[in-house]
């Protein structure tokens, strides 16, 4: 066997996915390897304050790891967190699973980081823009990544870059209303699509359909599969409501293709076949887009953190 060519000190990026509970982190390389990988809950019950500093505390730890491990430390950070999030300006604003108001996470993380540049995306934006670039989409000029989770959200993805809208709130196609009269929403309206088609929503409707509250999305996808015909009426509501909210995305921004993911996703045909035909089904001039599972699976936030941290190194070396 020839001798590996010394490759140290490894260039490389820390990748940060903060979700409701756990923290996902990689190292990354510039080619997008995956040099180190990490999980480490983010203590919520411990209060906001517990949750940031045990973000920052992560961060300062993968640090030290790239400067023992991999030779020197990392060169950028990107960070991916849930709810409203400033990009621009670095600032978490909201978010209702984590507690915190206004965190100033960039200039948080810069400063524990040793002054390296950080980014702050938003955890669906950010797991689109890896689903575009290197996993479902990957060659896509305009895509949309759908994951249909406890709620439903959308990253509009354009020419390698995700729409964040005027005020950091484009996407949101779970918040269209499909059904007028429909169910009340969190977010006031009626009938919104999450209320509906998200993994939630199905397991709550077979929950109460089969008469067992343990029974989730999962377990209807499971009984639509057997034929059971009250599982396929739920399944029909779902991918009814679905392919109404997708189309009125469609119409609207003309993906070429549309990515849908999340825990719903994992139903695989029993899903894609019946959404496929009910979005053909409801097309008329529009062109319908490929609709493809997503394939980074609960990566992409990480990976998409990655990605923010290498565009803001490209992005100052051209500025
Ligand atoms: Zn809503």
């Amino acid at each position: 066997m020839p001798p590996r060519a010394k490759l140290f000190p490894v260039k490389h990026v820390i990748a940060l996915d903060v979700g409701g509970t756990g923290m996902k982190a990689a190292l990354v390389g510039a080619d997008g390897a995956l040099l180190y990988e990490a999980r480490r809950a983010t203590g919520r019950e411990r209060g906001a304050e517990a949750v940031v500093e045990s973000i920052l505390d992560f961060a300062a730890d993968l640090r030290a790891y790239g400067e023992e491990h991999l030779g020197e430390s990392a060169v950028a950070a990107g960070v991916a967190v849930p709810g409203i999030v400033d990009a621009e300006n670095g600032i978490a604003v909201y978010a209702s699973n984590l507690g915190w108001r206004d965190v100033p996470m960039r200039q948080l993380l810069g400063e524990r980081l040793g002054g390296v540049p950080v980014a702050l995306g938003h955890d669906v934006r950010t797991g689109g823009l890896a689903e575009g670039r290197i996993g479902a989409g990957k060659g896509a000029d305009r895509f949309l990544f759908v994951p249909l989770g406890t709620g439903i959200a959308g990253a509009i993805g354009i020419a390698g870059t995700i729409e964040a809208g005027a005020h950091g709130y484009a996407g949101e196609i779970g918040h269209i209303v499909v059904r007028p009269d429909g169910p009340d929403c969190s977010c006031g309206q009626r009938g919104c699509l999450e209320t509906l088609a998200s993994a939630s929503a199905v397991s709550r409707a077979w929950a109460a359909a089969s008469g067992d509250p343990e029974a989730d999305a999962a377990d209807c996808a499971k009984a639509v599969e057997s034929g059971d015909p009250a599982a396929v009426e739920v399944w029909r509501n779902a991918v009814d409501a679905l392919a109404a909210g997708l189309v009125t995305a469609l119409t609207l921004l003309d993906p070429r293709t549309l990515i849908i993911g999340g825990g719903l996703a994992e139903a695989g045909e029993t899903l894609f076949t019946p959404l496929r035909a009910a979005v053909e089904e409801r097309v008329t001039f529009q062109k319908l887009p490929h609709i493809a599972p997503a394939a980074l699976g609960d990566t992409a936030g990480c990976l998409g953190a990655g990605l923010l941290a290498w565009d803001l190194l490209s992005t100052e070396v051209s500025a």
